[in-house]
Parts: structure tokens; C-alpha cells; sequence
């Protein structure tokens, strides 16, 4: 069983150091255990909070272990009365080949009603953030102006286009034009920015949202961030996701203070994780799955091939070397 181990907490970017291949064998089953055999894995920004030992709403992992994180795989034994072989399961067991794993650990989803690798993505945790996000605390309304930072990739492609299905004009920033045409042409977005060539951002910002910012979903924080926040109206909101600009820098960066455009504006910010939410997974799923259905939304992959791709396909997240939710196959199912 070949697996990917934290082999040092990474300081600022992290590199092939960082990680280590290793060899094990797998246990012999136990009553009530399943073999998986691993065929997506998920690689996410938050694992790179996860690679320090720092205080966080998940435990960070631990230095020697396997790399935790989504993964869809395949039943090739059982030992429980739940699972059977060949059965598609979904769990966090990782970045290894094969997982012991008990009956709690994993949950089926059905092959049937959507490529297995949407259950890591747009039906799954990437797309349930986007939902959950924007409809709980951006509580977009018809014609206001909804913006998307990290508009390409997983979370922020599905939060434009809920927010499109709500009847707002959303704007996305992104970093290539590439991706600007994407979103405009695939996604239906109204107004693209390129934060990469961009001269000066606060006017880009100004110029794509004439109305002003009634929503800012933000996913980067950072300067990018800063811009958008010049131009709020008021009781603008302000789902607060992720801030993948921020997570390998060294030392805390400060920009300008947000409190007094917040009073001004009379702003709702609020910080939120999917998991609060976990209660009304299916819910979101259901409704995620029924506006595929419909055509109203529409997801791209970027799918990595090979195990031993999985350390770079992790870094290709912080160089923006996707297009919608990145996964790796591991193999064929
Ligand atoms: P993405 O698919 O959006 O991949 C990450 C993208 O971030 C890259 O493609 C890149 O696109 C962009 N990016 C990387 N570095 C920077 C930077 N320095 N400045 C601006 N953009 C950058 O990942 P996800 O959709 O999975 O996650 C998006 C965000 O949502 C992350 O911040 C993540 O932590 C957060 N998240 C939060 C959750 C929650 O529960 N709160 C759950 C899931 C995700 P580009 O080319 O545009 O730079």
C-alpha cells in the first residue's frame, strides 16, 4: 500500500520536502471492516492549514501520518453487512492507495446518478460551501451585484452561478484570462477581472460593478480583498470562505483595516465553515444535483492522473493551475 505522509510541517510554501512516498502493508480486516481501494482524491486549499500545528476547526494532521483528506474509492472486501464489493464509498481516508476503514468511516453514494467524482466537488463539500455560503449569509437578492474572488475554481464557479440562478449580476475575479473567458462563456458570468494584469484593482473593481458591491463572496482575502472592499454598498454581505492568499505567507499581513467601511456600510461579515452546516447536506446536495439536472449549473474538473502526482496536484492549488474543483485519479474503477 503506497502512501503520502506529512514528513515535515512545511514554512511558507510547501515542497517536495514537505512530503514523503511510503510503503506499507494493509491490515488484515477485522469484523465490521471494509477494504477501499482509493480511485479520486481530493486535494484542498484548507489542507495546507491542516500541515500546521496551529489551533483550527480541524485538528491540524500529524508529522510521520498519512495525509487525511476527501476520497471516493472502491469496496474490495468486506467484512461488514453494510458494504459489499464493488460498492462506491466516499470518506476522509486520503492520500494512500488502499484504507481499512470501519463501517462509520465511509457512506455509498450511488454511481448511478452522477460521475463518481462529483461527490468530491460540485455535489460534495466544494459545492455545499459555495451553496450554503452564498444563499445562508450572502442571501444574494435579484439584480444586485454579486462578486466571486477565486471565481475559476471550485467554490467560487459554483457560487457565480447560484448567484446567476438567484437573479444577480455577478462579477469574478480570477488569474488568467483563460479563466476570465471561462466564466464569462461556460459559467454565464456578467463581468471578469484579471487580478494578475490588472493595473489597478480598486478601478477595475469599479469599472466591472457600476452598481457597487452588494455581495462579496471572498474566497483569497488579501489585496485583492482590500479592493473589493472600497467598493460596498450598503448593507452589503460578506461571506467570509477562505483566504487561500494568505496560507503560505510566513508572517501575518495587514492591510488596510476593514472596521470603519464596515460601520460606514452598515456590512455583515461573517466567517463561516461547511461544516456548520452538515445537518442540511442532503438538502444542498439535492438541490445542487436537481439544477445540474436542469442545466441551470454547470461544473468543470481538473483531474490529475497518477498517486504519485498527488504532493504537485496540491501545489497546482496555489498556482492556479485549475479550472473547477481539482481532483487525482488514482485508478480505474
Ligand atoms: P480552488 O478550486 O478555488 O483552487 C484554488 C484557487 O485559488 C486557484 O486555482 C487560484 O486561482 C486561486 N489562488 C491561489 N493562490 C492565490 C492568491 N495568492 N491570490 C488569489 N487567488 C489565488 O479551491 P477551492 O474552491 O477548493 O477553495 C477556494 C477557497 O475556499 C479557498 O480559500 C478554500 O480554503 C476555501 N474553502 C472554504 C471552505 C469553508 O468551509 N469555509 C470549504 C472549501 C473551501 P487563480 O488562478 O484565480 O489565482
Amino acid at each position: 500500500n503506497h502512501q503520502i505522509i506529512l514528513a515535515e510541517r512545511p514554512k511558507g510554501m510547501p515542497d517536495s520536502g514537505t512530503f514523503k512516498f511510503v510503503k506499507k502493508d494493509v491490515e488484515e480486516l477485522k469484523e465490521g471492516q471494509i477494504l477501499v481501494r482509493t480511485l479520486f482524491v481530493s486535494v484542498d486549499p484548507y489542507m495546507r492549514g491542516r500541515m500546521q500545528d496551529a489551533e483550527s476547526y480541524v485538528e491540524p494532521f500529524k508529522v510521520n501520518e498519512v495525509i487525511e483528506g476527501g476520497s471516493i474509492g472502491e469496496v474490495m472486501e468486506s467484512k461488514s453487512g453494510n458494504f459489499k464489493q464493488g460498492d462506491v464509498v466516499i470518506g476522509m481516508f486520503g492520500w494512500q492507495e488502499y484504507y481499512v476503514a470501519n463501517e462509520k468511516e465511509i457512506r455509498k453514494i450511488d454511481p448511478s446518478l452522477a460521475p463518481i467524482s462529483t461527490h468530491l466537488g460540485i455535489l460534495g463539500m466544494t459545492g455545499l460551501t459555495a451553496y450554503f455560503g452564498l444563499l445562508e449569509i450572502g442571501r444574494p437578492k435579484e439584480g444586485e451585484t454579486v462578486v466571486v474572488s477565486g471565481a475559476a475554481g471550485a467554490v467560487g464557479s459554483a457560487v457565480g452561478q447560484i448567484a446567476k440562478i438567484k437573479g444577480a449580476r455577478v462579477v469574478g475575479i480570477a488569474g488568467s484570462n483563460e479563466k476570465i473567458n471561462f466564466l464569462k462563456e461556460e459559467w454565464g458570468f456578467d463581468e471578469g477581472i484579471n487580478y494578475r494584469t490588472a493595473e489597478d484593482l480598486e478601478s477595475e473593481v469599479k469599472r466591472a460593478c457600476p452598481d457597487g458591491v452588494d455581495v462579496y463572496f471572498d474566497n483569497v482575502g488579501g489585496e485583492i480583498s482590500d479592493a473589493v472592499f472600497t467598493q460596498l454598498n450598503r448593507y452589503a454581505r460578506i461571506p467570509v470562505c477562505g483566504a487561500i492568499s494568505t496560507y503560505n505567507l510566513e508572517e501575518v499581513d495587514i492591510g488596510p483595516r476593514v472596521q470603519p467601511t464596515l460601520i460606514k456600510k452598515s456590512a455583515l461579515m461573517q466567517g463561516f465553515t461547511v461544516g456548520n452546516y452538515s445537518e442540511r447536506f442532503n438538502e444542498g446536495a439535492m438541490q445542487l444535483g436537481q439544477w445540474l439536472q436542469e442545466g441551470k449549473l454547470k461544473y468543470r474538473e481538473t483531474i490529475k492522473e497518477g498517486f504519485e502526482n498527488i504532493p504537485n496536484a496540491f501545489l497546482d492549488l496555489f498556482k492556479g493551475n485549475n479550472i473547477g474543483k481539482l481532483l487525482v485519479k488514482v485508478a480505474e474503477r
